[in-house]
Formats: C-alpha cells, structure tokens, sequence
C-alpha cells in the first residue's frame, strides 16, 4: 500500500475516558503502532542497549528518567519500519519539553504530527461511570448501579455474595486522578491547539458512538 496519508497521532484523555480502547481501535484501522514510553523503555532494557542499561540503573535508583533519553527512545522507536505510515503516542508526550522535543524530532526527519486527538469526557460523567462500578469479590462478576444493576439489592446475580467498590473506583480516588490529569494536560492542549494540531472529540457512552465521533474527526487528515 503507497498512500500518502499518514497518521502521525498523539492521543490525549483521562483516566476512565475509554482513551485505550480508541488507541487499540484505531491501530487496526490505520495499520499504524501503538507507541507507548513505558512499553518502549521495559524493551530497551530487556534488550540492554546502552540506552535501556541507562534507564535501568536510573530505575532501580529510583530516580526518573529524564526527557531527553525518552525523547531518544521514542525517536529510535518512530524510526522504525512500521512507522511508516504513522503511529499512535501513548502516555507521551506528557510535558511541554517533551512536546517540543517531540517536534525537533520528527522535524529532523522531515515530518510531523498531523494531529492530537483528545477524548473528552466530563468529570462528572467519568465520575459517575467509575465510582458506580461494583465487583463481587468471590466470582469476579461487575456491575454497575447506573447501567449495570444486580438484580437483587447489592448482592452478586451469580453467587449472592455482597458487591463492593474497588479502591481505586471511590469518588474521592477518581476525583483525584483526574486533577492531576488536567493540570498535566492542559499546557499540553495549549500547545496542541496553538499549532492547529488538536482535534477534540466528546467521548460518548456508547462506544460505537465515541468511535463514530473519533472517526469522523480524523477523516480529514
Ligand atoms: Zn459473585
């Protein structure tokens, strides 16, 4: 296949905004990569090269990595064949540094991003889906008291055992996430949207909707 579109994306959205099931979509649909830092550096160490024995000596220091050695992962990773046609960033960039470092980047090697795709949910819908959710504990099963409601009070359809929230569901937990998420992100849009590069869409509930939605926002590419 020799098109000339390519799809060079970065995507954006908070926790609980259905971000990971868009990247695996759209990865089958583009034939493009996943491309995420934390996968990269875990192979870049399992493979010691100099980088991946610099990044784990750093790790098990406790210390972060710093930019320009993920700047590098990437760019190493981005060079490869498969990301002929583009790529999906993941969990990168995360700050403005890396961003435009990111740029330099690509720039060197005479392309770009062709867009920043950021799924949008609003809190309170994130918050509703996330700290509605309950599990039993004994066979697994979930629910949700919204769109998923057991049958029969708080007790588990299959076993009868009573449902609980994980830690990780509460209010107060995603309510924090999140935060931190847009105080992360927003310089990042800032920048994005500066360039004419963010393309914004509304996640929805159903997922063949926001799919719908991110599709047709990428259409134009
Ligand atoms: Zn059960």
């Amino acid at each position: 296949m020799n098109t000339n579109k390519t799809y060079r994306l970065v995507l954006l959205g908070a926790p609980g905004a259905g971000k990971g099931t868009q990247a695996e979509r759209l990865t089958e649909k583009y034939s493009v990569p996943q491309i995420s830092t934390g996968v990269i550096l875990r192979a870049a160490i399992e493979a010691g090269t100099d980088l991946g024995k610099k990044v784990k000596e750093l790790i098990e220091n406790g210390k972060l990595v710093p930019d320009e050695d993920v700047v590098a992962i990437v760019g190493q990773r981005i060079a490869e064949k498969d990301c002929e046609n583009g790529f999906i960033l993941d969990g990168f960039p995360r700050t403005i540094p890396q961003a435009e470092a990111l740029d330099r980047l690509l720039d060197e090697n005479g392309t770009a991003l062709d867009a920043v795709l950021s799924i949008e949910v609003k809190d309170e819908d994130i918050v509703t889906r996330m700290s509605g959710r309950r599990v039993c504990k004994k066979c697994g099963a979930s629910y949700h008291v919204v769109y998923k409601r057991p049958k029969n009070g708080n007790l588990c359809d299959n076993c009868g055992t009573e449902l609980v929230s994980r830690e990780d569901d509460k209010v107060e937990v995603v309510m924090g996430r999140l935060e931190a998420y847009h105080k992360q992100t927003a310089p990042l849009k800032d920048y994005y949207a500066a360039k004419g590069l963010l393309v914004t869409v509304q996640g929805r509930e159903e997922l063949a909707d926001t799919s719908a939605a991110v599709d047709e926002a990428l259409k134009n590419l």
